[in-house]
């Protein structure tokens, strides 16, 4: 018989054998009521419990930790978007989609002193706005929202911007992430958290989630994070990830959650990497 093809007859050794098979052949060939059989079986039954309890991403001790971490390094932070009222806080979220805070903020100042209250900017049309928010890219979207936002507020809310989530959402113009932003920022609700690209890629490296639709990864961190901390987690997870948790190259040997991430990318680890840790 040609060398390769004759069949091959198990080891009881495991001697040829890979480490998995061995260990199932051994297994094989002790019989159920013997102490051997009893010194192999519990120890692993044990081993499988103990590593299953060694590491969950959402454990209340590593969400408090996390949490500790933070509040330490950003203490206070909030909205960084300049604002005197929730209508302002408002329409400078919704220029602030696909753009920084920054720019936003060289932009709004502006705005604001040639359109001062919701009515100038219900009063206004898409086109006269256009060349003031030009600079915050999407203009054209972003001034029929907010000539939209603006007259829907005439018209449906006496002017002034709602409390709550449901009628925020009716707005053109606004989805979760900025009625979450006012809720949380000028109003002081805890009713969801802010999910935008920081706090995506950092949710994301920190395992609290691994879902990719801000909607889904509001839920989970609605699950993980205490409800008296969805307002702060969000803007120090946001300062965290302009600072230091950056999208490419975080600077993680200077970062205060270094020991607590597994994160996939990291640039520098003192602990075991998570493959699907990944932003
Ligand atoms: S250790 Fe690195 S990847 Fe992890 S949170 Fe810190 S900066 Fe981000």
């Amino acid at each position: 018989m040609a060398r390769g093809v004759t069949p091959r007859r198990p080891s009881r050794t495991g001697r040829h054998e890979r480490p998995q098979a061995a260990l199932r052949l051994a297994k094989k060939f002790v019989s159920p009521a013997s102490p051997e059989r009893k010194r192999t079986t519990k120890p692993a039954a044990k081993a499988k419990s103990s590593k299953s309890a060694q590491y969950i991403p959402t454990s209340p001790a590593r969400v408090n930790e996390i949490l500790k971490c933070l509040d330490a390094r950003y203490p206070g932070v909030t909205c960084a978007l300049h604002h005197r009222s929730a209508w302002e806080l408002l329409a400078a979220t919704i220029l602030s989609a696909q753009c920084t805070d920054v720019r936003v903020n060289m932009v709004t100042p502006e705005l604001f002193k040639k359109y001062p209250t919701v009515q100038d900017f219900a009063s206004a049309t898409p086109e006269q706005i256009e060349p003031d928010i030009r600079s915050t890219g999407f203009f054209r979207n972003k001034a029929k929202s907010l000539v939209g936002a603006a007259r829907k507020l005439i018209q449906d809310f006496g002017g002034k911007v709602p409390t709550d989530m449901e009628h925020l959402l009716s707005l053109p113009g606004v989805a979760r992430k900025t009625a979450n932003v006012v809720l949380g920022t000028w109003f002081k609700k805890a009713v969801g958290v802010v999910v935008d690209t920081h706090v995506t890629r950092i949710a994301r490296r920190l395992e609290f989630t691994r879902e990719e639709d801000p909607r889904k990864i509001e839920q989970d961190l609605m699950r993980a994070i205490p409800q008296a901390k969805w307002i702060d987690f969000a803007h120090q997870l946001i300062w965290h990830g302009r600072t230091l948790c950056i999208a490419r190259k975080p600077k993680c040997a200077e970062c205060p959650l270094e020991n607590l991430c597994h994160a996939a990318d990291k640039t520098w680890s003192t602990v075991p990497i998570h493959k699907t840790a990944q932003p």
